[in-house]
């Protein structure tokens, strides 16, 4: 990220493509780059952003045409500059968004095989078109690799649809677009041959809850499990070109697990404690309870740690990353996701908290904090545009950004790429909030 004093100096370049009045985003769809851009130094003129003609007679065939999502508020039909527009009312502090050339705009995208109705070519294409610089796609899980993989077992999806990483990468390639490979750590995945099931739960690799019950998630105490994790993750880095690894689900589902007989044996053997009462001993308010949350954080650590280190042996400029639960001080705990280590021991070289909140204000302190606790590891928080537990509109997207741009986070990473916001989302994010600097 450039020094404060040049990314002012981005900004001002970059006013004439976001028309805002306090409260109003206004989506100049009828102007192009090419008509309002500053005369250029050279080269041919930028290729125009028009979305479409905004020949809307009134409001109510503007709404008719771009109906709002989940949560947006109505269009209308505004003029700016003496041209047609459409405008979205947005919750904005200040009166102008920042837009910069800086920051990582990225997207997550939990589906292997992309936008549906769409190859890759397309997905990324449109990526590229509204501004966005990095995707983050979901290849691999637990039990599952949507990828030529030696290491994991082919999710059973994959049959006859090719190397999903490849597909996506050539995709990246063309358009420019940074690709990190985001891993689902653990949790096996619905994808997980019924044979691979069989295989983990016969070699005692599952994760158990307090009496016992059975999760299908491996193990992370268990080596083999941990060696699994680190390989299937180094195999990325040496067989692909790829700009990141991306880290999720790197923790244990909850504070109930897990209490699996390995988990058991090998706590006894690393703390050296005498565990009479099991699980009782190792939960609050029992004996060794503070070396169990200690030795959790431990467990999840050592395959970040690996990971960091082999993928980089690989390729050194290889960037390492990790979606993460937002309050970092309880789920350390909760979880055994010590994500401020992994940014103070250099691990990650950026961290994406899940900040899924419909609330600006909410989503405004959670950055604020997280900021602090990620240190000198730049922060691109995740915004939850169509996440489980929030939904919006592109209107909160927008002011979720410009919350970034306020705390210098230097990213952001939206969830998640697919089929309806490839149509609403993406075209009034790159309209303005995403488009890139010229
Ligand atoms: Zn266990």
């Amino acid at each position: 990220m450039p020094p404060i004093s040049s990314m002012a100096h981005l900004f001002r370049k970059s006013e004439w493509i976001c028309r805002l009045t306090p409260g109003f985003f206004f989506a100049a769809c009828a102007i192009s780059a090419a008509a309002l851009a500053p005369a250029s130094a050279g080269g041919p003129p930028p290729a125009p952003a028009t979305i479409d003609e905004c020949a809307y007679p009134d409001d109510a065939a503007a709404r008719a045409a771009w109906e709002p999502m989940r949560g947006s508020r109505p269009v209308s039909v505004a003029e700016v500059d003496g041209q047609r527009c459409l405008s979205m009312a947005c919750d904005f502090k200040g009166a102008s968004t920042e837009r910069a050339s800086w920051d990582i705009r990225a997207i997550w995208c939990h589906d292997a095989f992309g936008v549906e109705g769409m190859k890759w070519e397309e997905a990324v294409r449109r990526l590229a078109n509204n501004g966005f610089t990095a995707i983050l796609p979901n290849m691999l899980w637990g039990g599952a690799a949507f990828y030529d993989s030696k290491v994991l077992p082919a999710a059973e999806k994959l049959a006859g649809r090719g190397d999903q990483i490849a597909e996506c990468l050539a995709a990246c390639k063309k358009h420019g677009i940074q690709m990190h490979v985001w891993k689902v750590n653990w949790n096996l995945g619905s994808q997980a041959p019924a044979e691979f099931v069989a295989k983990m739960r016969r070699e005692g690799r599952l994760q158990a809850g307090a009496r016992g019950e059975e999760e299908l998630w491996l193990c992370p105490s268990n080596p083999d499990n941990q060696k699994l994790e680190i390989d299937s993750l180094v195999e990325v880095a040496r067989n692909y070109d790829v700009d990141g690894i991306h880290f999720d689900y790197i923790r244990y589902p909850d504070a109930d697990h897990c209490f699996c007989g390995g988990c058991r044996k090998r706590f006894a053997q690393a703390s050296g404690l005498a565990i009479k009462d099991w699980p009782a001993d190792v939960l609050r308010p029992g004996p060794a309870h503070e070396r169990w949350l200690d030795w959790r954080r431990d467990n999840i650590t050592a395959v970040v740690k690996a990971v960091s280190e082999r993928a980089r042996e690989i390729k050194p400029k290889i960037r390492l990353s990790a979606a993460v639960f937002s309050n970092w001080a309880a789920d350390r705990d909760s979880v055994g996701q010590d994500w401020k280590l992994w940014c103070e021991k250099g691990y990650l070289d950026f961290v994406c908290p899940m900040d899924y909140t419909p609330s600006n204000a909410n989503f405004e302190a959670l950055v604020a904090r997280q900021v602090g606790w990620a240190g000198k590891t730049p922060c691109y928080p995740g915004i939850g545009f169509s996440a489980s537990s929030s939904h919006f509109g592109a209107d909160r997207a927008i002011a979720q950004i410009n919350i970034t741009r306020r705390h210098r986070t230097g990213g952001f990473v939206i969830f998640n790429y697919g089929e309806p916001e490839s149509r609403e989302l993406l075209p009034m994010l790159g309209l303005g909030a995403t488009k890139p600097a010229r």
